[in-house]
């Protein structure tokens, strides 16, 4: 299926590896255009570099760190400046300490909300009037199934990414007339190094598990009997952002093989 992406400018967030990697990836198989962005410039450089000799794609590789609302400017403005154009936007970032309520304290709890809430405000006011430029815009969140189902110890993501999810869906009515979709997409337990160099992980090994043991053990309550990769995740990204998902938005989507139960 031609998802209709060739020529499109994406900016992927967060994308020197793991689901923004994977999603940048996707969307250049398709013919996107792309701005990477993320805080290490030597890692983004080299997953720029990857990515362009895989799919001849143009890429731009933009260094930043969401939580600074200077860096957040001059990626949006580069993009501008290289390609004229913004057409699909994938916010992304790191995702919040693990830790139970009486270890948070007031700076903690503040640092998440700029790097899971504020950063996709900031982001969405410079990227928006260009979107409506595009005619076809397309916004996707990765957020977590925590937005669907709490996570036990994730207690920040818990209760701050709703609040993605809240700005989304309103924002979904208000952009629908100028034909911007906006759409979240939740992992579930997908193998990037968030999962592979956790806290979860480095316990297992310190019990003397192995990696591969502890991979499987990860597996535990998931229906489909196996952790995800991020490529899978990334198709989705892929879709939402394509023509084809046009009638699509407000959605929150999780590509969690199966691990979440609830209804909605
Ligand atoms: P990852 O650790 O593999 O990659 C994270 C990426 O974010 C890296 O490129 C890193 O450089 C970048 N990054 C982190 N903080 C940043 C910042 N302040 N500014 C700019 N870039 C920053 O993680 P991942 O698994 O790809 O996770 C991506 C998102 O999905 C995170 O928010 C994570 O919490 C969420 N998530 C992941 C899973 C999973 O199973 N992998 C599950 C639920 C939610």
């Amino acid at each position: 299926m031609d998802l209709g992406l060739q020529g499109k400018v994406a900016l992927v967030m967060a994308a020197s590896k793991g689901i923004g990697k994977a999603s940048a990836a996707a969307l250049a198989a398709e013919g996107a255009l792309l701005t990477i962005a993320s805080r290490d410039r030597v890692a983004l450089e080299h997953t720029a570099q990857e990515l362009r000799q895989k799919s001849g794609t143009h890429v731009l590789a933009i260094p930043g760190d969401v939580t600074h609302a200077e860096d957040l400017t001059a990626i949006v403005e580069a993009t501008i400046q290289e390609y004229g154009r913004l057409d699909v936007l994938v916010n992304n970032a790191g995702g919040p300490p693990v830790g139970s309520f009486a270890e948070f304290n007031d700076a903690q709890w503040l640092a998440a909300f700029e790097l899971t809430l504020l950063s996709t405000v900031r982001l969405f006011r410079l990227a928006i009037p260009h979107l409506r430029s595009s005619g076809q815009g397309r916004i996707i969140n990765i957020v977590s199934t925590s937005v669907k189902q709490p996570i036990d110890g994730l207690l920040l993501s818990n209760a701050i990414r709703p609040g993605v999810i809240g700005l989304a869906k309103s924002l979904s009515t208000e952009l629908a007339p100028d034909n911007i979709t906006i759409n979240n997409v939740c992992p579930g337990r997908i193998l990037t190094d968030r999962l592979r160099k956790g806290p979860g992980m480095q316990q297992k090994l310190d019990q003397g598990i192995s990696q591969e043991e502890a991979i499987k053990d990860l597996a535990q309550g998931i229906p489909m009997g196996r952790v995800g990769e991020p490529e899978e995740l990334a198709s989705l990204v892929a879709f939402l952002a394509s023509r084809q998902a046009s009638y699509i938005t407000g959605t929150t989507i999780q590509v969690d093989g199966g691990l979440v139960r609830s209804l909605y």
